[in-house]
């Protein structure tokens, strides 16, 4: 028998029900993701020198050393550019450009590559390094455009994703320079020392530091942006002994290994 006791504490029990979902109906959300955010990539703190201000400082000095920065990887179309950036992996461009030189006109189209005979395509491609894994990467990529995109490169990040060989890098490169559609930062081995020098990020991993960049840096630049950091690191922001005297940055960078 219940008590009218537990008769009390169930009635105010089934009282509160409606009000604890008022609440929560009440309550705020969660604040939404960024709209820059990548799939599966949490936003990590904000570097120090990322504020708006010196952003937009190191944009203008960008703008002003690098106004026309583009690809430097030779391509006379979106598919000769995803091949030439697979192989662009632990690669100059220059050395890429020589081999694409005689490679694209031996194998003009996609099917040509996704039906390729791996052993010749293997020496083909060798002077770019890694030539195994990049011939696997090559006619994976290749056969899965040929067969599943109707021979067109995607234009999506996740259906680019999806190809052999491809990760964020590579895509970005694609959708940015290809079809001018900004889907994230392109982070190779310059952007990645350059990000850091410039306290735009402190993360050493390629992922979260496009993840900072995308935080901070407007979507609109974000194609130019790459280009202009990685032609900045080629050229004046080098790995070994940057050329600090000649770099426009120099009053607006605090890099310990600056070399004045
Ligand atoms: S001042 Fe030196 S370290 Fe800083 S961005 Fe310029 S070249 Fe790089």
């Amino acid at each position: 028998m219940v008590s009218s006791a537990e008769m009390r504490t169930k009635k105010s029990k089934l009282k509160k029900a409606p009000a604890k979902k008022a609440a929560r109906k009440a309550a705020p959300k969660r604040a939404p993701r960024p709209r820059s955010a990548a799939r599966g990539v949490k936003p990590s703190a904000i570097a120090a020198g990322a504020t708006p201000a010196r952003v937009r400082a190191i944009l203008k000095k960008l703008d002003e050393a690098y106004p026309n920065a583009t690809c430097e990887l030779d391509h006379d179309n979106a598919f000769q550019l995803l091949i030439a950036t697979i192989l662009s992996a632990q690669c100059t461009d220059v050395r890429v450009n020589q081999v694409t030189k005689t490679l694209f006109p031996k194998y003009p189209a996609p099917k040509d590559f996704a039906y390729a005979n791996p052993a010749e395509l293997e020496q083909d491609i060798r002077p770019t390094g890694f030539f195994r894994n990049k011939t696997k990467s090559v006619i994976g990529a290749s056969r899965k455009i040929v067969e599943e995109f109707g021979g067109e490169v995607p234009r999506t990040m996740d259906d680019l994703l999806s190809l052999p060989g491809v990760a964020r890098k590579t895509a970005n490169v694609v959708l940015g320079t290809a079809y001018g559609i900004a889907s994230g930062v392109v982070v190779d081995t310059h952007v990645q020392r350059l990000a850091n020098r410039l306290d735009l990020t402190r993360n050493s991993d390629p992922k979260k530091i496009e993840q900072d960049l995308m935080q901070v840096i407007p979507q609109e630049k974000w194609i130019l942006f790459s280009h202009q950091l990685i032609w900045h690191g080629r050229r004046v922001c080098v790995a070994r002994k940057p050329r600090c005297v000649e770099c426009n940055l120099e009053r607006i960078c605090y890099a310990k290994d600056k070399t004045i």
